[in-house]
């Protein structure tokens, strides 16, 4: 199967005045649709850089990103805000919702280009699939940690999106709460969206299909499980 994606010799460097901070050095993988690849390394070795790229937040200096076969590079602005908006689904360590807006709301964001009969189908279903319908009207400070992340997960999927990225999900959350979201994270693999999770935690990590290690910049081990 082809590839969803395939990064070849992607370099980012950070400059500030005279200081030069190599973020990504010579980074290089592929990942198939529907595969679930977890990034580990120690803190400032380049995780959060990678995924800005992989999400069309930030672009390498050097080196390709391929969607599908697109050199990413090639797209329009227009076509990358597209993309990122339909294509890919950001979850976050600390979940990232609107506190103005009720739960609904908060998943009606990801689908504001649909119409509103579809967006409602759409919202009552992912809320269900994520167990979190009976809250649909409560604010995200009336929920528990574990409920926003499901909230965050319900809005990543709403668009059904080919490529969940999730930077540290479980982080802030309990022992119980962070084997839920893993769950659901699995589900969306198997049911076929790509997922790629950055986190600390090995046993998190176990549960993907293969584990990349990142130190400074670069990529020092693949694990296939
Ligand atoms: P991680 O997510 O693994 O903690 P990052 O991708 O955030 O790592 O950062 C990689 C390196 O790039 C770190 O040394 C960090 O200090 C540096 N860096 C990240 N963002 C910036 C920035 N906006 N300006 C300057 N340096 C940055």
């Amino acid at each position: 199967m082809d590839p969803l994606l395939q990064i070849s010799d992607l370099s980012r460097a950070y400059r500030s005045g005279e200081v030069e901070t190599q973020a990504l050095d010579s980074v290089s993988f592929e990942v198939a649709a529907g595969e679930f690849v977890a990034i580990m390394g120690p803190s400032g070795c380049g995780k959060s850089t990678l995924l800005n790229i992989l999400g069309f937040l930030d672009s390498p200096d050097s080196g390709i990103y391929r969607l599908r076969g697109e050199d990413v590079a090639t797209l329009s602005e227009a076509r990358l805000a597209r993309l990122r908006r339909a294509h890919v689904g950001f979850v976050f360590q600390d979940f990232n919702l609107i506190d103005e807006l009720d739960v609904a709301e908060n998943v009606e964001v990801a689908l504001l280009y649909r119409d509103t009969r579809a967006r409602r189908r759409r919202i009552e279903s992912v809320l269900d699939q994520v167990g979190i319908a009976h809250r649909a009207r409560h604010r995200p400070q009336q929920l528990s940690g574990g409920q926003r992340q499901r909230v965050a997960i319900a809005r990543a999927l709403a668009p059904e999106p080919d490529l969940i990225l999730a930077d540290e999900p479980t982080g802030n959350l309990d022992t119980a709460n962070g084997a839920a979201v893993m769950d659901l994270l699995k589900s969306a693999a198997a049911a076929g969206t790509t997922v790629i999770m950055v986190t600390h935690s090995s046993l998190h990590a176990a549960a993907a299909d293969r584990t990349i290690r990142m130190l400074d910049g670069r990529i020092v081990a693949e694990t296939r499980l």
